[in-house]
């Protein structure tokens, strides 16, 4: 399909969730792959819970897990000229009347239906009311056909068939004037081009309502491709009790973007067993043949695992930009101190998310380091004075301070106390850190750097409980 055109249609109601930013990943892929077009259109018709913080907090997610759109935003909210003519041109043709009914009259006829056992379904008062009164308020329903069937072919779900019947007269113009969803939504897909709907399976309901006013408005009806929930590892829908589910809040906790596109693809999608994917592979492999039938659950421990080996492998440079964001965020300044880049080198092998390896880099950072008491009793004791000062002194004068210079500065004095070097290097580490864990304490040596290393040493008698 050349001219592809897909679109991801978010509700400002609230922040990008993984199960939006999965839908709109998925018609990004193909949108890239088919050399298509990729719309976005902000739902915010729905005036009182939409909001501009919301809209700015989607793009933001968007444009961090790099889902670049070609066409948009687009704002209904903008297009309600558009609406009403349609409304009206449903009206004159006979598909759509006003309904006077109220709200009361309709909720008594509800209780009845459903106290006798029938589905409870807009009886049809308002269709032929000859007259048409200007001073009472109503809805424009779309009058909906009586029997027949919807069927559509889904490209994840297969066949699907709804019967009229069960379709009611749909609203599509409140009270106040403002279309509904299941309207606006055709008016722009079809004046958009949109020629494939890839959405979640929760708007499953609403697709043959929707054809239905596709083929009364003259629209050429576009294909669907409905992809399943994601639930949490209980198998309810995916909600907060099952962690974190605003895309950002995995910035914030320290996770990559290409972990969580990764990991989003993979829940729902398959290419074989491969878990790890560069978007480029992505763009190229990814279909819809390959999108499963039922929902994908929800794993937290392997994102975690995704996040460690892009961490692993990330660039060291990037790396070290993104570290020095994590720092502040840490309320760490980064100036003095080392070369982030330096750091990361030394740390990506260690961290499982970047707020992991920031806390274990602060110490690189702090002109006053916070003690683990426990570590300082253990190791900085009184003997361990004669073995600092020997370090001290071998330090300043050895030459060059490459990890090689500083193990041979080692060797002297584990040499002249006849020690082994985890002996020496432990006590080294609380001194230089504040704690026990840390990389190899040759690294950390180089990358603090001679003065900062030694200006800690000379810090440390009044610790070793003389
Ligand atoms: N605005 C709708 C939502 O947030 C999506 C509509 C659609 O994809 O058709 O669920």
């Amino acid at each position: 399909m050349g001219n592809l055109r897909v679109r991801f249609a978010p509700s400002p109601t609230g922040y990008l969730h993984i199960g939006g930013a999965r839908t709109a990943l998925f018609n990004y892929l193909l949108a890239r792959k088919n050399g298509g077009t990729f719309v976005l259109r902000i739902e915010d018709t729905d005036v009182a819970r939409s909001t501009q913080e919301s809209v700015d907090a989607i793009l933001r997610a968007m444009n961090w897990l790099g889902l670049d759109y070609d066409e948009g935003p687009y704002y209904q909210s903008q297009r309600f000229d558009l609406y009403r003519e349609k409304i009206e041109e449903l009206q004159s043709k006979g598909r759509a009347f006003r309904c006077y009914c109220n709200v009361e009259e309709l909720e008594e006829k509800r209780k009845t239906a459903l106290e006798e056992g029938r589905k409870p379904k807009y009886d049809g008062t308002c269709r032929h009311r000859p007259d048409q009164p200007e001073d009472q308020p109503y809805v424009v329903r779309f009058r909906s056909p009586d029997d027949g069937e919807t069927i559509f072919e889904d490209r994840i779900k297969g066949t699907i068939r709804f019967s009229n019947e069960e379709l009611d007269d749909l609203i599509i113009q409140r009270t106040d004037g403002t279309p509904t969803y299941n309207f606006v939504v055709v008016v722009d897909d079809a004046t958009m081009d949109i020629n494939l709907v890839v959405r979640g399976d929760d708007h499953i309901n609403n697709t043959p309502r929707q054809i239905l006013l596709y083929e009364a408005l003259g629209y050429p009806v576009p294909e669907y491709a409905h992809v399943p929930m994601i639930l949490g590892e209980d198998k309810a829908r995916l909600s907060k009790r099952h962690g974190a589910t605003s895309v950002m809040a995995y910035r914030e906790m320290g996770y990559l973007p290409e972990a969580l596109v990764s990991y989003l693809v993979r829940l729902g999608w398959s290419h074989g067993d491969q878990e790890i994917f560069s978007k480029e592979e992505l763009i190229e492999k990814f279909s819809l043949d390959q999108v499963g039938r039922s929902a994908g659950v929800f794993n937290p421990g392997k994102l975690l695992w995704l996040n460690e080996h892009y961490i692993k492998n990330g660039d060291p440079e990037r790396l070290g930009r993104l570290l020095k964001e994590y720092l502040q965020a840490e309320g760490v300044a980064t100036q003095p101190g080392p070369d982030p880049v330096a750091v990361v080198k030394i740390m990506q092998d260690r961290s499982k998310t970047m707020v992991d390896m920031a806390q274990g880099a602060a110490f690189f950072y702090k002109k006053e380091l916070e003690f683990d008491g426990k570590a300082v009793a253990k190791f900085l004791t009184e003997d361990k004075i004669p073995v600092f000062k020997s370090l001290i002194r071998a330090l300043e004068k050895q030459d060059g301070f490459d990890q090689e210079a500083i193990e041979s500065a080692f060797q002297k004095v584990l040499k002249e106390f006849d020690l082994k070097l985890g002996k020496v290097a432990q006590p080294v580490r609380v001194a230089l850190t504040g704690g026990t864990s840390s990389p190899s304490i040759f690294e950390v040596i180089e990358v603090l750097g001679r003065e900062e290393t030694l200006r800690r040493l000379n810090k440390v008698f009044p610790l070793c409980g003389a």
